[in-house]
């Protein structure tokens, strides 16, 4: 039985017990029930599971009831017709008329498809390479697909290029997500002009209503020390440096990478571990100048050395 937890059908049980139980969806069934006693609430839903069985190609063709699970990131949803090769139902070749007809019928299905397809496969490729040069989790893909697809909906493309939108979008989805990657790590990876990106985001923002997460500055003090091979202690310190921060309330409003970068900074300097601060510059993407600003403000606030 596959049981997963559903937000897709907004059902609750009546029952006064039954309140603080999760609604349970049972996709193998088609039902979706109540938690706390059992009552179906939804019933023939449809089967949204794929097949994981067998371990060759050959093995999960044989078994597969249904293609792969559909996904926002391909332009069709993975639904898309596919006209056959030029085998009848019985295996044997089809006599030339027919092939010829079938060729026909290929070329126009090919030609009818909407201009509205054609862009969105091209900008979910572009999504793909990105996924795999920043190394972005598959939710998060599908997440900035979905964002896009608003984005085309909403008629936000004109006058616009296509790869800062999408560069738009797979930020949106990392801030959503609290995925650690910053404005510039983006820009580079799609390769679009930071300036335009950020002016296209806030548009996007704004007329869709996003709500972004702040990102959290700890994240970003795991990911350079990471990227660092810095030692754990120094990581420690660098946490406790930010607490301390936070407690001061000098962190609100202020630009996260460059907060963890100084943190990191002064923990180096605490357990002496000599790196410049033009080596965190170039590692976190922030100007050294507001490196050693912030630096400078956090010695001041915590009375450090
Ligand atoms: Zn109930």
């Amino acid at each position: 039985m596959v049981v997963n937890y559903s937000s897709d059908y907004d059902v609750k049980c009546q029952l006064d017990t039954c309140k603080t139980y999760p609604v349970i969806t049972d996709s193998e069934r088609g039902e979706i029930v109540c938690g706390g006693c059992g009552l179906i609430l939804v019933q023939n839903i449809s089967d949204t599971s794929h097949e994981n069985s067998g371990y060759t190609l050959e093995g999960f063709m044989k078994l597969a009831r249904t293609g792969p699970a559909t996904s926002l990131t391909m332009y069709d949803k993975g639904l898309s017709t596919v006209i056959g090769n030029n085998k009848d139902f019985s295996g044997n070749a089809l006599s030339s008329k027919t092939k010829y007809e079938f060729n026909r019928l290929r070329t126009w299905d090919q030609r009818s498809k909407s201009r509205n397809t054609t862009t969105l496969s091209k900008a979910f490729t572009l999504l793909h390479g990105m996924k795999t040069k920043l190394g972005i989790p598959d939710n998060v893909v599908e997440n900035a697909a979905y964002i896009y697809r608003k984005i085309v909906n909403a008629k936000l493309t004109r006058g616009r290029t296509m790869t800062s939108l999408v560069s738009a979008s797979l930020y949106a989805a990392c801030r959503e997500n609290s995925i650690p990657r910053t404005l510039d790590d983006i820009a580079n990876a799609g390769n679009v002009e930071r300036r335009i990106l950020s002016r296209d985001l806030r548009t996007i923002i704004k007329k869709l209503g996003l709500n972004l997460n702040q990102y959290d500055t700890a994240t970003f003090i795991t990911k350079i020390s990471n990227n660092m091979n810095l030692k754990e202690k120094i990581k420690r310190d660098a946490f406790e440096i930010l607490k301390r921060c936070e407690k001061e309330e000098i962190t609100a409003g202020k630009h996260p990478v460059a907060q963890a970068a100084a943190s990191l900074y002064i923990s180096c300097i605490m357990n002496g571990e000599k790196i410049s601060q033009k080596k965190f510059s170039v590692e976190s993407g922030v100007s050294d100048v507001t490196i050693r600003n912030r630096t400078v403000l956090i010695k001041k606030t915590l009375k450090l050395v």
